[in-house]
């Protein structure tokens, strides 16, 4: 008979202090006691992975890479260890496991690695002696042993692979919140949750700051078709399914709505308009492994132009270092930074057949006297750079002014 395989992923606040872990602890074994197959992947206590990381930054603003990978990899080595022992003082056989022994092979890009495959023989092996089987979330190991972690909020892409590698049944991922909303519940207090969201929309909503899935994880789930059930670990409610179609009974213009505070304006000014330039000022940025977002080139009427774009704030410092002296070299005017933005983006799959969702966008901003910096959009969404100040009265506006409020 085909015993039923279920992945559960528990998130960093899910497992926060000993009640909570024994709070999981207790959820898991109630699936056990179902004669269910399970396999369990833990992130670390609370915010350990940020405490790590502010630890590390006291010694050194630019730690080497694999070693921060090592570092941030025993966040989870804890709480593996820690839920094993609360499922078996529960009376069940359960065995914790870091990524390498879980089989995860991962590529060398430390920090942001990419998993190449997963040798799950160990994994089986555990499942088959009916042992609940816990894996160390966001990490994995090189083929030369070298730790690797895999971008933050990776635990989420952990779950997914290996729901595709074991054809898990079902892949659960237990949150603080009871779904995926129409925008991030602690914000806007009218947000909804949805019964259910197409891959697509919530790879935009990740991609465009919305915390509670790693945009990584939903290209894995949608490239292998693995349905996803976000639900919270305090509430036995079910939650939100991500999957391939969200049937809806009428269209909706907008699904949901994102807010990123973690990016900075760097605007260039007086480039010289000729060809050339803005590749020279890219390379070098890309060079230095800084990723740019939003790129606004201004039209020139002096054969000199502004240009604009976002990077990502832990980037904003080095970035800046490099431009100036990218700047003196081109002849450019000055360069500024702005560190009090706030990305607002509205994501829906019913824009691609609907006319003037923009417009309407830009028309409640305007009516709300909230001044738009820079604009960018694609097939699903629309994105406006506005002052961070006014973000709470854009996402409660637009919200209600798109029809997504209880
Ligand atoms: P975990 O520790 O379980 O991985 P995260 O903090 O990574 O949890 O993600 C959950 C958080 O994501 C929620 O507490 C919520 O504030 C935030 N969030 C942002 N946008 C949304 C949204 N659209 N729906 C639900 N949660 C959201
Ligand atoms: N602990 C890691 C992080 O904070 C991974 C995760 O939570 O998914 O990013
Ligand atoms: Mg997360």
């Amino acid at each position: 008979m085909h015993r039923r395989l279920i992945i559960q992923k528990f998130g960093g606040s899910s497992v926060a202090n000993v009640e909570r872990i024994q709070n999981v602890a207790k959820r898991i074994t109630s699936y056990k006691k179902k004669n269910c197959d399970l396999v369990v992947v833990v992130s670390a206590l609370g915010d350990t992975t940020d405490e790590l990381i502010e630890l590390s930054q006291k010694i050194t603003t630019d730690p080497s890479e694999r070693e921060l990978d090592m570092l941030l990899a025993t966040g989870e080595q804890i709480s593996v260890a820690l839920l094993a022992m609360a499922i078996h003082k529960l009376g069940f056989e359960a065995i914790s496991f870091t990524g390498a022994q879980g089989g995860i092979i991962t590529d060398t890009s430390h920090t942001r690695a990419r998993i190449i495959q997963i040798n799950a023989q160990k994994i089986k092996e555990e499942l088959q002696k009916g042992r609940i089987v816990i894996v160390a979330g966001f990490q994995g190991i090189t083929s030369n042993h070298d730790i690797t972690t895999l971008g933050r909020g990776g635990s989420d892409l952990t779950a997914v692979a290996l729901a595709k590698e074991l054809g898990a049944d079902e892949c659960e991922i237990y949150t603080d919140v009871k779904g995926v909303y129409t925008t991030d519940p602690r914000i806007e207090p009218k947000a909804k949750k949805l019964n259910a969201i197409t891959y697509d929309e919530m790879l935009e909503m990740a991609s465009l700051g919305a915390q509670v899935m790693q945009a990584r994880s939903i290209e894995v789930a949608k490239k292998f078709n693995v349905p996803i059930h976000v639900r919270s670990s305090f509430s036995p409610q079910s939650g939100t399914m991500i999957i391939k179609e969200a049937k809806r009974m009428e269209d909706v213009l907008i699904s949901g709505i994102t807010i990123n505070k973690h990016e900075t304006k760097i605007t260039i000014c007086d480039v010289p308009d000729k060809p050339g330039v803005a590749a020279k000022i890219f390379k070098k940025l890309s060079d230095s492994g800084i990723s740019v977002d939003m790129i606004v080139q201004n039209v020139s009427h002096t054969r000199k132009t502004d240009i604009s774009f976002t990077v990502n704030k832990s980037t904003s410092g080095k970035a800046m270092k490099v431009l100036t002296q990218v700047a003196r070299k081109l002849r450019t005017g000055e360069v500024l930074e702005d560190l009090d933005i706030a990305r607002i983006s509205i994501v829906g799959v019913g824009m691609k057949s609907h006319p003037g969702v923009a417009a309407k966008m830009f028309e409640i901003l305007a009516n709300n006297k909230i001044n738009i910096k820079m604009i960018s959009t694609s097939d699903i969404s629309i994105s406006c750079i506005i002052e961070k100040r006014f973000t709470e009265t854009a996402v409660t506006q637009l919200h209600k002014s798109f029809g997504l409020s209880r």
